[in-house]
């Protein structure tokens, strides 16, 4: 037999890293990497943070699991701190990031279905290079060919637009248009921010016809951006948001939210998960919760974030022909390059030990924990300083 036992979707690299402390990945052979990946926005914590663990421990040792055929106090518990700090009224618990998006595809379809709805409107308009995740409804919200390939067919109901192209967007506009399903701002594909003009625009098309303004923050939420959610940025509210990622620190933990009018579709027996919003999920997102809903946290980042930005601006100023500029919100930066980003990345990796992403749109995203602080920017420019040097004089 020649196939791995893990089955080999992922092309993995020789890094295999078997114990995490605060910003630093240990590897099987005892190499320490800066981790300014963050398991792709997720352990925002860092790797070791003694609050989380101690959630997860001591929930663990009370109650991990029961179904969610009985009442959920921890459930109600992190619902209810969602609830008071965004736009939502209403919460859904889900174990990954594309069972929220799918949450949230179901509850905007479901909008519509209900007995006061338009039940033709069906289809969601999505944007191009969008990442929603791997499932069949969220590949098909995907353009992505490199992600439909092999998998036909997709399931119906998206139209492409261009990110960012309001006017696009307003063009592919029907009687079957339930709404928009949107980053606000791109991971995947490349931290692209959409302009204030364009997610206003959806936010006033979706007044204007009754449709669903949903958002995807699986990647962008949970003070990434210095803000608990990205929407805060532009000073509008969707209707429906997944959030996944950061939320559990680690854990694995997702949530579609909704105000109560988006999700009036969503009635008893209408939607499920067995593990999700179990208790040892929410443990985990209540203490990342607690960790970093509030002022003095999300300003921190933000100004992490100013920090980390102007250094790496006056940084590329020393390489203009590799690199062309820095964008995103807060800690999740990308810096796009004008030579090919990805074999950058790896020589980043394997020669300097500092862990960062590629991404589309020849982007280098930069994700490090939100509790880095200035003596970690200060290795990771040690780190980049010298993989650049290094990198230019071979190339
Ligand atoms: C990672 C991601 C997803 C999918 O999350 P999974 O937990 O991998 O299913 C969906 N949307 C965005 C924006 C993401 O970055």
């Amino acid at each position: 037999m020649s196939i791995s036992p893990l089955m080999p979707v992922y092309p993995r690299c020789g890094v295999r890293p078997v114990k995490g402390e605060h910003c630093h990945l240990i590897d099987e052979d005892g190499t320490r990497y800066l981790d300014f990946a963050s398991g792709i926005a997720v352990n925002l914590l860092g790797h070791s943070h003694s609050g989380l663990i101690g959630a997860i421990q001591r929930q663990a040792e009370t109650l991990m699991h029961v179904s969610n055929l009985y009442g959920s106090p921890q459930g109600e518990e992190l619902a209810q701190m969602l609830v008071d700090k965004t736009f939502a009224d209403t919460v859904f618990f889900t174990n990954s990031g594309a069972e929220a998006v799918e949450a949230a595809i179901k509850t905007a379809r479901a909008y519509h279905q209900h007995e006061d709805g338009d039940a033709q409107r069906t289809e969601l308009i999505t944007f191009t290079n969008a990442f929603h995740g791997r499932t069949m409804a969220t590949i098909s919200a995907s353009n992505q060919e490199k992600m439909h390939k092999g998998f036909m067919p997709l399931l119906p109901g998206f139209q492409y637009a261009e990110f960012d192209n309001l006017d696009h967007a307003k063009s592919l506009m029907s009687d079957k248009t339930a709404g928009f399903l949107v980053e606000p701002i791109q991971g995947e594909g490349g931290i692209r921010p959409g302009s204030d003009e364009f997610i206003h625009g959806l936010r006033k098309l979706a007044d204007d016809n009754d449709l669903m303004l949903v958002f995807d923050e699986v990647q962008c939420g949970v003070a990434r951006t210095g803000k608990l959610y990205a929407y805060e940025h532009y000073g509008i509210e969707p209707d429906i948001m997944a959030t996944a990622k950061g939320i559990g620190g680690g854990f694995p933990l997702g949530a579609c939210l909704a105000t109560e009018k988006a999700a009036r579709g969503m009635g008893f027996g209408t939607h499920g998960s067995t593990y999700g919003g179990n208790p040892l999920a929410m443990a985990a997102g209540k203490a990342v919760m607690e960790a970093v809903a509030n002022d003095t946290f999300l300003n921190e980042v933000a100004g992490k974030g100013e920090r980390l930005r102007s250094r790496l601006e006056q940084f590329i100023g020393n390489y203009p022909e590799m690199f062309e500029l820095v964008r995103g919100k807060g800690l999740m930066l990308g810096l796009k390059m004008k030579v090919e980003s990805r074999p950058f990345f790896v020589h980043l990796r394997d020669n300097h030990q500092l862990l960062t992403v590629a991404a589309g749109d020849n982007t280098l995203r930069i994700l490090p924990p939100l509790v880095a602080g200035d003596a970690e920017f200060d290795e990771f420019f040690d780190k980049l300083s010298a993989g650049a040097a290094s990198y230019d004089a071979a190339g």
